[in-house]
This record gives structure tokens, C-alpha cells and sequence, in this order.
């Protein structure tokens, strides 16, 4: 039931808009290291779809570190994270995934369609990343890990700061969470958005395709990308989705 020609079309980073190779991994291991005297064990460990502070807590709760120790020391690990994370992502190291500056390009001469993050970093994070992607001008506002460890909470952050940004209100069937995991289609659902999983991050395309979430594409490549990202009923799907 879309409604309009309005869009809010919120992007996952990690796996649906670039891959950093582990690096920005490597870098939050070093900071808890160094912050909690402890290099975390993450055999096993997902880090898909996790928002930053939830991963600190996680990997440190499973290493035994106690709940208000975490607390106390977790904004200098996440600001030693930044340090480390600069080094790591120096401009045009990040790979930009299949797709993306192509279905960007076009959204972003979409009439009617206003781009936003909505991911588990934390706000400086992200621009290192998108900075590192050269994406870093595509988007004006969002939601992050920084203002919730809890996903689930981000949608209504991130069209509150749309709002502010467009003076739009987006109604829920015009509200797009285009990501790579699970909780990217969990997150969509808990703030009543549309959810679109694009398949190049670690959650195979079968998991996705189990949650029944609006669309799956397997990447950002794919022929119907556009149209699945705008959804019925948008004006310039038709005559976008046939020029690429
Ligand atoms: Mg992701």
C-alpha cells in the first residue's frame, strides 16, 4: 500500500554498501584490547547486522568482563575504536559493493527521494567508512549505533531526523530499510518500514528470503534493484527501473 511519490529510503552500511575486508573489525578488537586488557574471542561470533556498542557488550560479557565494567570503559574503547579505524580505512580503501554507485546515482535523481543511513555504526564510524567509499556525500542524515544499541529503535530516530532535514513526513509504507542481515529486516519491521535484504554481506540469501521481508535482491546489481527499492506505486519507477 505505498502511497505517494515520497521516499525515505534508509541504507545499511557493512555488506550492503561496502565491504572494508575486516578492517574496521580488526580495529574495534584492537581498541577493546587495549581498553579492557583483553583480545575478545570471536570464533563463531556474528558481527551482521549488530550495532557497535551491542558488539562491545557481547563480546566482552562473553569473555567474562562484568556488565558495569564494560559500561565505564566503553566510550574510550569505541573513541580508541576511531583511532584505529582511521588508520585502517585511508581514502579508497573501502570496496564499494556490486551496484551501489549505480542504484545511488539513480536514487539520488530520483525526484521525491531522500536518502539516509540507518546503521549499527557509530556516527563517526560511519562517515571513516563512507569517507573510505567515497560515498561520503550521499548522505545527509541518518540513524546510528551511537544513538541506540538497540537496532530495533532506529527507524523512528532516523524519519524524526528526515523530518528535520526535508520538513517530510514519511508515512510507513513510503519508508525503505534497505539492508544485509536480519536484524536490518527485523529493524525494518519494528519501526513499520518496508524492508529490502540485498545478499553480499555473510547472511546467505536463504535466511534472508525465510523472513519474508518486502524484496530480495542478490546484490545492488541486480536489474530490479531499482524497483524493488521504490517500491509500487512510485511514479518513476517504471520509466528509472527500464534505463538501466
Ligand atoms: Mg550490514
Amino acid at each position: 500500500m505505498p502511497s505517494s511519490a515520497f521516499r525515505l529510503i534508509l541504507f545499511d552500511i557493512d555488506g550492503t554498501l561496502i565491504s572494508t575486508g575486516g578492517r574496521a573489525g580488526r580495529a574495534l578488537l584492537r581498541a577493546l584490547r587495549d581498553t579492557y586488557g583483553i583480545y575478545p574471542q570471536v570464533d563463531g561470533y556474528s558481527f551482521a547486522g549488530k550495532t557497535d556498542p551491542q558488539i562491545v557488550r557481547e563480546l566482552l560479557t562473553a569473555s567474562g568482563v562484568p556488565t558495569a565494567t564494560i559500561e565505564e570503559h566503553r566510550d574510550t574503547a569505541l573513541a580508541r575504536y576511531l583511532t584505529y579505524l582511521e588508520t585502517e580505512l585511508p581514502p579508497g580503501s573501502a570496496q564499494v559493493l556490486p551496484g551501489v554507485r549505480t542504484v545511488l546515482a539513480a536514487l539520488v535523481a530520483t525526484p521525491g527521494v531522500h536518502l539516509g543511513l540507518l546503521t549499527g555504526n557509530i556516527a563517526p564510524g560511519a562517515a571513516l567508512k563512507l569517507r573510505a567509499a567515497g560515498l561520503d556525500a550521499v548522505f545527509g542524515f541518518g540513524a546510528f549505533g551511537s544513538d541506540a544499541e538497540d537496532r530495533n529503535l532506529l527507524v523512528p530516530i532516523a524519519r524524526e531526523r528526515a523530518r528535520h532535514a526535508t520538513g517530510l513526513e514519511f508515512a510507513d509504507a513510503d519508508t525503505v530499510v534497505v539492508g544485509d542481515a536480519e536484524a536490518d529486516i527485523h529493524c525494518a519491521r519494528a519501526g513499520r518500514a518496508r524492508a529490502v535484504a540485498v545478499a553480499t554481506g555473510w547472511t546467505p540469501r536463504q535466511v534472508l528470503v525465510a523472513l519474508k521481508p518486502d524484496a530480495v535482491l542478490d546484490s545492488l546489481a541486480a536489474p530490479d534493484a531499482l524497483a524493488a527499492i521504490l517500491g509500487d506505486g512510485h511514479p518513476l519507477q517504471a520509466p528509472y527501473s527500464s534505463r538501466l
